[in-house]
C-alpha cells in the first residue's frame, strides 16, 4: 500500500464525481465528491504558498464539519503531518499538544478561536492560524479555495513520513503523540474492508470525532474512500442523533458502548424511524453482551458488531465482520488479515497463555505506528525489540478464533489474590433496572485490601435505589471474590470523548477524598 492517504481515499473521488461525499446534519449543506477532491487540492496548494512545507506539522482544531476531510487531505497533500485536537481541549491542554507536536499551523473554526490563539500564545512558534469558517483578521479555509496556485509536488515517502499525529485518549495517564504514517493508516483501511465493506448508497453517520483515530478511521477513511455518504454532526445530542438517522435514511452506525446504552435504554428512541439501519459497530471500549442484545433487538437489527483496536494500531486488530450471522455475544471480533497476535501470561510475560485463558494481548502488523513522538522510552515499553506491541489489555481467544477483551491490566482490582476485572462488573450493574450509568475501581478498604468500589448513576424515578440494594444485586450474581463492597451514587460517571469511563478521574477523586483536602 504505497500511496499517501489522500490518495489512497480520495483516488476514486472523480469516479464519484456528483455523488454526495459529506452532509451537515445541522443544515444540510453538501459536498460531492468532485468538490471535495477539488477543494483539498485548493488547500494544498495554499497552505505550501503560504510556506508550509512537508514534516510542518499542522494541528486541526475542529468539531465534526464537512469542511474537516477537505483540510485534513489538503495538509497531508502538502506534506504535512496532522496532529488532531480535541474541540474542548482548554487553552493549557491545547499549548501543551502544540508545544508536544511542535506544530507550526492551525486551522480552528471561529467558535473555538480564543482558544486556538491563546494557546498559541502560550506555546509561541505558530506561524498562522487560519479558521474554516469567518473570522476577522484570520484567512479563512473559503480563501483558499480561490487560490491559483499551483498545487505543490511533495515527494511523500509512505512507510517513513507521518500522515496523522493524533493522540492517545489519556485514560492511563497522560496523552501520548502517535507517530501513524500513510502506509500504516492506509494498510489498516485495506485490513479492514473485507470485514467491514463500505459503498457507494450507504449512509453514516459521523457522530464520533474525527479527531479520535475511531472517527478518523471508520467515519471519514472509510467511507469517503468507497464512495459513501457521511453525514456529519458536531457533537453528540440524543435526539438530533436519532433524527438524523430518520432524515437522512442512515444505514451503518459506528458508535461507543454509551450510545448503544441510549439505543437499548432510552425512551427517546421509540419515537424515530430507525428502520433504514443495517447494522451497527461498536468501539473504544468495554461493551456488556446483554446490552448489546437489547440494542439489537429492539432495534430489529444484527448482533451489534465489535471491533478492537487502539491509537498505536492505526486503530483496528480485530473486527466481527459484517457477513458473520451469529457470532458468539462479547466478542470484539476476529484477527484481521496480516496481523499477529499473542496472548501471553499475566504472571510471566515470557510464556504464552494457556488457550482459551486469560492474558496480555501482543499484536504485531504493518499497522503499528512508528512511535511516540518525542518518547523513546514509552516507545521501547509499548514495541519490543521482536515488534511485538504490548497492549496493556487482557483477553482470551476461543476455538473458533474469537476474541474477549477483559480489561486493561493496569486496571484489574487485585482482591486477596484475585484478579477482578472493573468491566465485568460495570456490565453486570447496568443490567439493574434502576442504574442509568456506572462506573468500578479499586480503592482499599480499613484492612488494607483492594476491593471495587461502583459509582453509579440511578436512573430517572430510583431515588429509593441503596447501596446495600446494589451490593446485595451483584453479591446474588457473581463469585464471592467479585462481590461489589463499597457503593457511592453520583450524577454522572466522567467519559472521554471515545465513550471510556475516566477510571483515573475516579481514582484522582477517592485519593482527594480520604487525604482531607
Ligand atoms: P491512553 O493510552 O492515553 O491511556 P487509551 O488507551 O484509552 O488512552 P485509545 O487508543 O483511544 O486510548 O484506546 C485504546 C484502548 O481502548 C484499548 O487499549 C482498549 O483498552 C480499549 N478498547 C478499544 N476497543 C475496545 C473494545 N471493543 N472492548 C474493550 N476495550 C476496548
Ligand atoms: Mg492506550
Amino acid at each position: 500500500l504505497d500511496t499517501p492517504i489522500h490518495e489512497a481515499v480520495l483516488g476514486g473521488a472523480a469516479e464519484f464525481g456528483d455523488t454526495v461525499a459529506l452532509i451537515d446534519g445541522t443544515n444540510g449543506m453538501s459536498l460531492t465528491y468532485a468538490q471535495l477532491d477539488g477543494f483539498h487540492r485548493r488547500i494544498a496548494a495554499a497552505l505550501a504558498e503560504a510556506g508550509l512545507r512537508k514534516g510542518d506539522v499542522l494541528a486541526l482544531h475542529s468539531p465534526n464539519t464537512i469542511a474537516y476531510p477537505a483540510v485534513f487531505y489538503g495538509a497531508t497533500r502538502a506534506g504535512a503531518s496532522v496532529t488532531t485536537v480535541h474541540p474542548l481541549a482548554t487553552p493549557e491542554e491545547f499549548a501543551k499538544q502544540l508545544a508536544d507536536s511542535g506544530a507550526k499551523w492551525i486551522v480552528t473554526v471561529s467558535p473555538l478561536l480564543e482558544t486556538a490563539r491563546r494557546a498559541a500564545e502560550l506555546t509561541g512558534g505558530v506561524q498562522e492560524i487560519y479558521v474554516c469558517d469567518q473570522a476577522e483578521g484570520h484567512t479563512s479555509v473559503l480563501d483558499m479555495l480561490a487560490s491559483t496556485a499551483p498545487e505543490p509536488a511533495v515527494a511523500i515517502d509512505p512507510g517513513e513520513d507521518v500522515a496523522a499525529l493524533p493522540y492517545s485518549s489519556g485514560t492511563t495517564g497522560t496523552p501520548k503523540g502517535v507517530m501513524l504514517t500513510h502506509r500504516s493508516i492506509g494498510t489498516n483501511l485495506e485490513q479492514l474492508r473485507p470485514f467491514i465493506p463500505m459503498e457507494e448508497g450507504d449512509r453514516i453517520l459521523a457522530i464520533l470525532p474525527f479527531f479520535h483515530i475511531y472517527g478518523l478511521t471508520a467515519l471519514m477513511n472509510a467511507p469517503l474512500r468507497s464512495g459513501s455518504t457521511v453525514v456529519v454532526l458536531p457533537r453528540f445530542d440524543l435526539a438530533q442523533f436519532l433524527a438524523a438517522i430518520q432524515t437522512h435514511r442512515i444505514t451503518g452506525l459506528y458508535v461507543a458502548p454509551p450510545i448503544v446504552l441510549a439505543l437499548a435504554k432510552h425512551p427517546l428512541v421509540g419515537e424515530y424511524d430507525l428502520s433504514s439501519l443495517r447494522y451497527i459497530v461498536s468501539a473504544a471500549a468495554p461493551l456488556d453482551a446483554e446490552l448489546a442484545e437489547a440494542c439489537s433487538a429492539r432495534l430489529g437489527l444484527p448482533p451489534v458488531r465489535q471491533a478492537y483496536g487502539m491509537t498505536e494500531l492505526s486503530p483496528g486488530t480485530h473486527v466481527v465482520p459484517l457477513s458473520a450471522e451469529r457470532p458468539p455475544p462479547g466478542t470484539v471480533g476476529r484477527l484481521l488479515p496480516n496481523t499477529e497476535m499473542r496472548i501471553v501470561s499475566l504472571e510471566d510475560p515470557a510464556r504464552d497463555a494457556e488457550p482459551g485463558t486469560d492474558g496480555e494481548i501482543l499484536i504485531r502488523g504493518p499497522q503499528v505506528m512508528k512511535g511516540y513522538l518525542g518518547r523513546p522510552d514509552a516507545t521501547a515499553d509499548m514495541i519490543d525489540a521482536d515488534g511485538w506491541v504490548h497492549t496493556g489489555d487482557v483477553g482470551r481467544v476461543d476455538e473458533d478464533g474469537w476474541l474477549y477483551v477483559v480489561d486493561r491490566v493496569k486496571e484489574l482490582i487485585k482482591y486477596k489474590g484475585y484478579q477482578v476485572a472493573p468491566a465485568e462488573l460495570e456490565a453486570l450493574l447496568l443490567t439493574h433496572e434502576q442504574v442509568a450509568d456506572a462506573a468500578v475501581i479499586g480503592v482499599y478498604d480499613a484492612e488494607g485490601n483492594e476491593v471495587p468500589k461502583a459509582f453509579l448513576v440511578r436512573s430517572p424515578g430510583a431515588e429509593g435505589l441503596t447501596e446495600d440494594d446494589v451490593l446485595a444485586y451483584v453479591a446474588e450474581r457473581v463469585a464471592p471474590y467479585k462481590k461489589v463492597r463499597q457503593a457511592e451514587f453520583v450524577d454522572v460517571v466522567a467519559r472521554a470523548a471515545s465513550g471510556k469511563i475516566l477510571r483515573r478521574e475516579l481514582r484522582d477523586r477517592e485519593k482527594t477524598d480520604h487525604s482531607g483536602i
